[in-house]
């Protein structure tokens, strides 16, 4: 499905109104067409500023979220990045616009593979899918210049915390997974680590091991 210019214009507003500014952030927002990632009958609310239910009972987050997250991953052109909660694939799809390349897993290998079916037809070729139990990050692919976690963890998982470069940055909701959530963003420094709560959000848990389907 195509977004038409006008659908594209309001969503493109509704962004901005809600904080998401950066160029390159609503660039890539732009290109990636969300109605590719939703499937059935809430295909027609794509553009709508809301989560909407994707397989495997989990949610693709809603745009204005995705964008906030993206805006602060502060994605460089030349970054390895690595993204925990495939889920559906877009926001995926939008690092992949602005990294050199995405690693994305998910504990559902049935999301794996509609994620990677979405971005073969859609002709992008930098991100590499994968089923795994995420809370582990990916060792084989360590050290990543970035790591965005779209399922709220109680805290940050140590290994993402290892497997992140000095310098580097990663972007994740904690908090238990029936009650608000913050959004919170990890520098790893020289020694240690710097975290800035950025805002209130909702995300579906971070669950050990793998799903099902
Ligand atoms: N980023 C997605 C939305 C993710 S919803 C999008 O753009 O559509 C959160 C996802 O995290 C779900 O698909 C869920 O299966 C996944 N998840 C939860 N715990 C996980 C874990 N331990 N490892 C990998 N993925 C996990």
């Amino acid at each position: 499905m195509a977004m038409s210019p006008e659908a594209k214009m309001q969503f493109l507003f509704t962004l901005r109104s809600k904080g998401v500014t950066e160029a390159r952030t609503l660039q890539a927002m732009e290109k990636v067409d969300r109605g590719d990632f939703v499937k059935g009958i809430f295909a027609e609310r794509a553009y709508e500023d809301m989560p909407l239910p994707i397989a495997c009972g989990q949610t693709i987050s809603q745009p204005s979220v995705v964008g906030l997250m993206t805006q602060a991953l502060n994605v460089q052109p030349r970054d390895k990045v690595l993204e925990v909660g495939t889920g559906s694939g877009y926001q995926a799809a939008i690092l992949s616009q602005l990294a050199r390349r995405v690693y994305t897993v998910d504990r559902y290998p049935r999301l794996v593979r509609e994620a990677q079916s979405v971005f073969d037809r859609s002709g992008i070729v930098n991100i590499t899918a994968m089923s795994t139990d995420g809370s582990f990050g990916l060792p084989d692919q360590a050290p990543f210049d970035r790591i965005l976690v779209t399922a709220a963890a109680e805290d940050p998982p140590g290994p993402l915390l290892a497997q992140l470069k000095t310098g580097g940055i990663m972007v994740l909701p904690v908090g238990q997974s029936d009650a608000v959530q913050s959004l919170i963003k990890v520098t790893r420094l020289e020694q240690g680590f710097d975290y800035e709560e950025l805002r209130a959000v909702r995300f579906v848990p971070l669950v050990e091991g793998m799903g099902q389907e």
